[in-house]
């Protein structure tokens, strides 16, 4: 049976780790980051994200502003709370909560947001940042990912990734990602052919797809590590619904070396690293050096 990657355990340590630094941080030089989060409209999935968001950053010692609009609230206004933003210092992150209503344009809204406190790393600067190779922001769900894999593995030179899904927020910034660590990556999607061939071949494979249980056992190679960044929520028989990831969990687990479960994986080091990347850009924009945790 593979061995479990607890991702609740190391985001919680992780947070303990920040909780640190960021004591510190106020400590020598009387820095506390700040985070903003809008939230326009009532989607119940994104409330109970930005609630957590929130409660998460406090307990580390961060600021949390939240700006709760209305969904009518009109795009003018959006763009001008985020320029007041962009302008306070006592705010080192912004995140817009997606998705907005449909009569905003959402990239026009996160190109407004100054890359250095595009703690979400949308913007076309850090996206070509982390292509560059370049010191911009990461977005969190694929920092997460590399996180763990580095935690179980240290060092990931050489090694052969797959990362199934080429979504902007997740399967191209974590290619990007991994090939900065030196691996040896393919992006797999929906148009690749014979997937299950290329997905056996990687000594690592991340599944970030939106199908549920679509990477099977016999897709892995024995010993594999494999990260399911995958969140679906399926009907069961009885009416009762769950959460399942991207990869079929149950075969999965008895060819790979390491997994993560769903819940209980990815999901938990996402916002964690929401508040890793406030921490850093507290620091940058006040030129001081991030603690040593
Ligand atoms: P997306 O819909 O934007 O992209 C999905 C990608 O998967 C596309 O590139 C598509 O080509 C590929 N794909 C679709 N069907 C495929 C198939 N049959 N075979 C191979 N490739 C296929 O999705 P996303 O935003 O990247 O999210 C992916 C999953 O990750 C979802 O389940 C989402 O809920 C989850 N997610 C989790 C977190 C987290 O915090 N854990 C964060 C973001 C997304």
């Amino acid at each position: 049976m593979a061995h479990l990657i607890d991702g609740k355990q190391f985001a919680a340590k992780l947070r303990e780790k920040m909780t640190g630094q960021i004591a510190s941080i106020k400590a020598d030089h009387n820095i506390v980051p700040g985070l903003a989060v809008v939230l326009v409209g009532e989607d119940p999935a994104s409330q109970v994200y930005v609630r957590s968001k929130g409660k998460q950053a406090k307990e580390c010692g961060i600021t949390s502003i939240e700006h709760k609009l209305e969904d009518t609230t009109s795009q003018e206004f959006l763009l001008n709370l985020i320029n007041e933003m962009n302008n306070d210092p006592a705010i080192n992150g912004i995140l817009v909560q997606l998705p907005l209503p449909k009569h905003i344009d959402s990239a026009k809204v996160l190109e407004a947001i100054d890359p250095a406190k595009d703690v979400d790393g949308f913007h076309p600067i850090n996206v070509g940042m982390l292509s560059t190779g370049g010191k911009g922001m990461v977005p969190c769900t694929p920092l997460g990912s590399l996180m763990m894999l580095q935690d179980y593995h240290g060092d990931l030179t050489g090694m052969t990734a797959v990362v199934v899904g080429r979504s902007n927020i997740v399967g191209k910034p974590m290619f990007n990602l991994l090939l900065q660590q030196s691996c040896t990556v393919t992006m797999a999607h929906s148009r690749t052919k014979n997937i299950e061939d290329v997905v056996r071949a990687a000594d690592i494979v991340v599944a970030a797809v939106g199908v549920p249980e679509l990477v099977k056992g016999d897709w892995i190679k024995p010993g594999a590590t494999v990260i399911d960044v995958g969140i679906n929520r399926i009907q069961l028989e009885d009416g009762k619904t769950k959460l399942v990831g991207d990869v079929h969990f149950e075969s999965a687990q008895k060819v790979a070396g390491a997994i993560t479960p769903v819940p209980g994986g990815v999901g938990p080091m996402t916002i964690a690293c929401l508040l890793y990347n406030t921490m850093v850009a507290a620091c940058r924009h006040n030129n001081v050096e991030l603690p040593a945790a």
